[in-house]
């Protein structure tokens, strides 16, 4: 009977209401002893859980519902722009559970709440309310880039978002490299500088964007080593962008986040405006 328990769990991404184990055709005894053996446990009244339950799943379980928006985001290996702390989806009618350290942001909408995580395209809608216009930027690429959202999920998101928002996707693409490209690509694009991203240079190499067709525009993600090797590498791509006719502007994930106005004056600068 343990093995239905868990079975039933399983069935159901590792959390359930006793209700809905119930309903599978397992007895209360069962899932008592389960508990009891240590297979299964109590996430809250009326919630159990698999021990192996990833804990973001668990503490939305224990709030009242599934893991979403940016966290589900997060989740997925979609860049989000900040630590996006617990995002909890809880149906039209569900109601937020106290728990132990909730700070969890709760989000409404149409369905019956159920636990695990929302599916990715739900939680980028979620997720409009929740970010800035380019935190929202940044994470849609990703997700596209990913391959999380196909076309049709794209059409569903698009249709669901506010105006605002819908205009931004007109300029998005599904092969940005990172994060910081995107916010980069978006906020030059408010300027109306057009960048072209992925740009082969001969002898070069493919660089991430090239401006007004003569400037190198290079921005090293967050997870990069700086180190001596990595520091050479980047002078030898420098110097054989300058012997092609580029000049190169290099940036990082500190800059573009924190310094924006030094970064856009460099550019504008370089761009002669
Ligand atoms: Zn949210
Ligand atoms: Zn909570």
């Amino acid at each position: 009977m343990t093995g239905r328990v868990v079975d039933a769990l399983e069935a159901r991404g590792g959390v359930a209401a006793a209700r809905d184990v119930l309903e599978s055709g397992v007895t209360r005894a069962a899932l008592a002893r389960a508990v009891r053996d240590g297979w299964a446990f109590r996430v809250r009244h009326g919630v159990y859980a698999l021990g192996r339950t990833s804990p973001a799943v668990l503490a939305a379980a224990a709030h009242g519902g599934a893991v979403a928006c940016v966290t589900a985001l997060a989740l997925a290996g979609i860049w989000v722009l900040a630590d996006p702390g617990l995002h909890v989806w809880l149906g039209d009618k569900g109601r937020a559970h106290q728990h132990p350290g909730c700070r969890c942001v709760d989000h409404h909408g149409e369905g019956r709440a159920t636990f695990g995580v929302v599916p990715v395209s739900d939680a980028l809608v979620q997720a409009a309310r929740c970010l800035s216009r380019e935190g929202f930027f940044a994470a849609y690429e990703s997700a596209w880039r990913l391959g999380l959202i196909g076309a049709a999920d794209r059409v569903a998101v698009r249709s669901a978002l506010p105006a605002r928002l819908r205009r931004v996707l007109d300029i998005a693409r599904g092969d940005a490299e990172s994060g910081l490209e995107s916010l980069l690509r978006l906020r030059l694009a408010d300027r109306g500088i057009r960048l072209d991203c992925q740009v082969p240079i001969p002898g070069v190499g493919r660089v991430d964007f090239v401006l007004a067709g003569r400037i190198v525009l290079e921005v090293d993600g967050r997870e990069n080593h700086d180190g001596p090797s990595k520091r050479h590498k980047d002078l030898v791509r420098d110097a054989a962008a300058a012997a092609a006719g580029y000049e190169t502007l290099r940036f990082d994930y500190a800059l573009v986040v924190y310094d924006w106005p030094l970064v856009e004056a460099a550019i504008l600068r370089r761009l002669g405006r």
